[in-house]
């Protein structure tokens, strides 16, 4: 029988409330791996599950700290054992997408890497999160989730890193992938991908991340966003910024404005947009203005890609390569 490895890390999944009926104020990151695996005890029969604990935290509370030892703990599992069939990692839903898309763009290894939370705490009443581990240790030990990248697997559905997000701030059913939809789904029958993985594109496999970050603040586009804002920003001298543009990741003109003053180097800068869906396409101004459309990401993957860039040591050149290889780019 093959072998998995849990990678524990907190969230709602592992979270407690004062009574079963406690859906929204509870403590996350209170049980441990083991705890959640316990609860589960029908995965006895499918698996050897080794756990260990990265974190015990609200995915709020992540620090890059985290990442970094959960980047080399899954590159070192990976390497050291043949036999390890794949990795689960339990996670808080509200940053869970961050963390898939980070480890998509580092993990270069076609076994499954499958993150998995739950919107209501493990005391609740019908808690998700038993379930949801199941089907992602299901996940993780098919053959046919290799080649797929990193998955997330909620509410039945399994997503691929790249579109996933949270959509809403309550229910079961709160991740979608905007604009493709899930790779698959899981039920009591088997697990179900429509089209066979294939190889793909690891951008920083050989990354190693340092301990400190590049600063890359996420501005928020509305009507007249405060100019101080990116203002601040350049005068900080942030290696990064990622604008949460308007419509197709439109820059407002005040923005615009400050950007074409700055007297200074301007740092790396991407256009997402706040619509929840759909591309941002390369525009005439973004020479000028020194931005790049960050394609079909949202910010705060946009924000996990260009972090990266920077560690990496890409220029804007060099990312804008990077942004046009399939499957980064911006198909809608
Ligand atoms: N606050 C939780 C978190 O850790 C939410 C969740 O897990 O659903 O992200």
């Amino acid at each position: 029988m093959s072998r998995l490895l849990l990678l524990a890390t907190g969230g709602t999944i592992a979270g407690r409330g004062a009574d079963s009926a406690t859906l929204n104020d509870y403590s996350a990151g209170v049980l441990r791996g083991e705890d959640l695996l316990a609860a589960v005890p029908q995965l006895q029969d499918l698996t050897t599950i080794n756990v260990e604990q990265i974190a015990n935290v609200d995915s709020a509370d992540l620090l890059f700290a985290h990442w970094r030892d959960l980047v080399s703990r899954i590159r070192e599992a990976f390497r050291m054992d043949p036999d390890l069939a794949g990795v689960v990692i339990t996670h808080g839903t509200n940053t869970l997408e961050e963390t898939a898309w980070l480890l998509q763009l580092l993990i270069d290894d076609p076994r499954p890497v499958v993150l998995v939370g739950a919107m209501r705490p493990a005391t609740a009443l019908s808690a998700d999160g038993p379930l949801n581990l199941f089907q992602a240790v299901q996940v993780a030990l098919t053959s046919e989730a290799r080649g797929h990248g990193v998955l997330v697997v909620m509410d039945g559905q399994i997503h691929g890193a790249q579109r996933v997000t949270k959509l809403a701030t309550q229910g079961v059913g709160a991740f979608a992938s905007p604009g493709s939809g899930p790779l698959g789904w899981v039920d009591d029958v088997g697990v179900h991908f429509p089209m066979a993985g294939g190889s793909r594109q690891v951008p920083f496999a050989g990354l190693d991340l340092p301990e400190q970050w590049p600063q890359v603040p996420i501005l928020y586009g509305c009507v007249e966003p405060e100019a101080l804002m990116l203002t601040a920003c350049l005068h900080a001298g942030v290696a990064g910024v990622v604008f949460t543009g308007t419509g197709a990741g439109q820059l407002s003109a005040g923005e615009r404005s400050v950007l074409l003053a700055w007297p200074g180097k301007r740092p790396l800068m991407l256009r997402s947009n706040r619509c929840g869906s759909g591309p941002v396409h390369r525009c005439a101004e973004d020479e000028r203005l020194g931005v790049l459309p960050a394609g079909s990401l949202n910010p705060q993957k946009a924000r996990v890609l260009l972090s990266l860039a920077l560690i990496a040591g890409l220029d804007r050149e060099g990312l804008a390569a990077l942004l046009s290889a399939t499957p980064l780019s911006a198909t809608p």
